[in-house]
């Protein structure tokens, strides 16, 4: 599986901005951003101002790290974005947001993406009764997430606790561990503060 390699916390100080990529350490004062802000390898208030094309790559730059996907992939989903009806930007955070990985994140079965990604590709999830190990699998309305039976008395699954941040296009039932797309997201749904826009832009050249 390809993984960026650099350290977590980086990514969030080069963006400038928390990408929550490390569970429940983001949520603390152990948080990199709470620390010490600003890029890696720069000091504090001297960043230059970024041009155009800057602004417009750190916007991809940073939802493609947020979703944890890497560029080939990232342009795919773009492209598949673009072809849908509606804004091409919120057709992007749709897909990615409905990637099976990220929907086990945000259902509270993983602490992180990365974490969501492995436990999906270690096949420990049923969609709507079979398996599947896909993590950039587009999951759709209705469908239904469910920790496979062997797998029920594994940790994270044994001890899971409802998680306060579903979003609410998602349901989740912690006694059955299992989850449902009620909904499509819309773009106020989405989390991530971003100018969705600037990718448009960016890949439109
Ligand atoms: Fe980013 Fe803070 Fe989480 Fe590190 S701990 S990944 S800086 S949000």
């Amino acid at each position: 599986m390809a993984k960026y390699t650099d350290a977590a916390c980086r990514l969030c100080r080069r963006e400038n901005d928390k990408l929550f990529l490390k569970g429940d350490r983001c949520y603390s004062n152990k948080c990199a951003m709470v620390r010490r802000k600003g890029a890696p390898g720069q000091n504090q208030g001297r960043r230059r101002k970024e041009s155009e094309y800057g602004r417009q790559l750190r916007a991809k730059q940073k939802t493609k790290r947020f979703y944890g996907v890497l560029e080939s992939q990232f342009r795919k989903t773009y492209d598949r974005a673009e072809k849908m009806p509606g804004i091409t930007g919120e057709n992007l955070l749709q897909l990615l947001e409905r990637r099976m990985d990220n929907v086990v994140y945000r259902l509270g079965f993983a602490e992180s993406r990365a974490q969501a990604r492995q436990l999906v590709t270690h096949g420990h999830f049923d969609v709507n009764g079979a398996r599947l190990d896909i993590a950039s699998a587009t999951l759709n309305e209705g469908d239904v997430i469910t920790v496979r039976e062997n797998s029920r008395k594994l940790l994270p699954f044994a001890e899971l606790e409802a998680s306060s941040m579903v979003p609410k296009w998602l349901e989740m039932n912690v006694d059955q561990l299992s989850g449902k797309v009620v909904s499509l997201p819309s773009r106020e749904e989405v989390d991530l503060n971003v100018e969705e826009t600037l990718i448009v832009e960016l890949y439109s050249k």
